[in-house]
C-alpha cells in the first residue's frame, strides 16, 4: 500500500515540526514546509538522523502566489495529498500598536498567516481529497479564539483563530460524507518559541492531539475542536 502524504506548514521548527515527525514515524510521506530552503535541508537532515526521510517544499503560507505554486505543484508531482496540517502561526500583537494604522496593519498581517494561507490552501487542495474519497485536515488553532471564554488583548491572534475555526466548520460542511474529516485543534500552552519557556506543555504533549486528528480513522468526527483528544467549546 502506498503511504499516506501529508503537508504540514510550517514544519522546520516548533509544533510544525514536531507533528512532521510523528507523522513520518508512523510511516506517512511528510512533506516539510517553510520559507527557507536551508533550514529545510536542516530539517530535513535532523529527522534523517532519525531514521526518517521526508521531502521539503518552500511555502510561505502568507503569499498567494507561494501557496499557488506550491499546491499546483505538489498536486502534479505526489496526485494527491492526504493530509493537510494548518500548523504556521504568528502571534505579533506583541508589538504594541498605538495608532489605528499599526492596530491595522498587525491585524491584517495575522489574518493573512493564520486564517486566509490556511482557507486557501484548504480551498486548492480539498477538492482532490474529496476526489479520492480520503482527507484530513487539522486546522491548529488556540483557545484564545474561543468565542466562549473570548477575552480582551491580542486582537489579531484572536480574530484570526476564530476566523480559522469558522474555515474549519465551512470545509467541514462543504465535505460532509466524502471521508475528509476536518477540524480544529488547541495544542495548549506549548513551550515553543512562541509559547515561551514558561509553558507548561512540551512540544510532544502539544502535538499529540493534533497528530491524532491527522490521522483519524474513517468515521470519526468532523467539524469539530479539540484539545486533548476531547471536544471543547467554540
Ligand atoms: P513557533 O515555534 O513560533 O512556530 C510557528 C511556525 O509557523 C514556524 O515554523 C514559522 O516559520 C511558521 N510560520 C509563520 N509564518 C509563516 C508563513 N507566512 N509561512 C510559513 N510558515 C510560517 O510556534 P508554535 O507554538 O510551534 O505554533 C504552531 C501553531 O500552534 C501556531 O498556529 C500557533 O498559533 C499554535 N498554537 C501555539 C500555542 C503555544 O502555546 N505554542 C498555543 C496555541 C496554539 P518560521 O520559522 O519561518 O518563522
Amino acid at each position: 500500500m502506498q503511504p499516506k502524504i501529508a503537508v504540514v506548514t510550517g514544519a522546520l521548527k516548533g509544533l510544525g515540526f514536531e507533528t512532521a515527525r510523528q507523522l513520518a514515524r508512523q510511516g506517512y510521506q511528510v512533506i516539510l514546509t517553510g520559507r527557507d530552503a536551508a533550514r529545510g535541508k536542516a530539517a530535513q537532515d535532523q529527522l534523517a538522523k532519525q531514521g526518517l526521510e521526508t521531502e521539503f517544499r518552500l511555502l510561505d503560507t502568507a503569499d498567494l502566489h507561494s501557496i499557488e505554486q506550491f499546491t499546483t505543484d505538489v498536486l502534479k508531482e505526489f496526485g494527491r495529498v492526504d493530509v493537510l496540517v494548518n500548523n504556521a502561526g504568528i502571534m505579533i500583537d506583541g508589538e504594541k500598536p498605538n495608532t489605528l494604522r499599526e492596530y491595522a496593519s498587525v491585524i491584517q498581517r495575522t489574518f493573512t498567516t493564520n486564517a486566509l494561507g490556511p482557507y486557501l490552501l484548504c480551498r486548492a487542495l480539498v477538492p482532490a481529497m474529496v476526489k479520492n474519497g480520503y482527507g484530513r485536515v487539522v486546522n491548529v488553532s488556540s483557545g484564545m479564539g474561543q468565542l466562549s471564554e473570548m477575552n480582551g488583548g491580542y486582537p489579531g491572534y484572536r480574530m484570526s483563530k476564530t476566523a480559522l475555526n469558522a474555515v474549519t466548520r465551512m470545509f467541514a460542511d462543504e465535505t460532509r460524507g466524502s471521508n475528509v474529516l476536518v477540524n480544529s485543534v488547541c495544542p495548549g500552552w506549548v513551550r515553543t518559541d512562541m509559547g515561551g519557556k514558561g509553558a507548561t506543555r512540551s512540544i510532544e504533549q502539544g502535538a499529540e492531539t493534533i497528530v491524532w486528528l491527522a490521522t483519524l480513522p474513517d468515521g470519526a468526527p468532523t467539524g469539530g475542536f479539540f484539545r486533548d483528544k476531547k471536544p471543547m467549546a467554540w
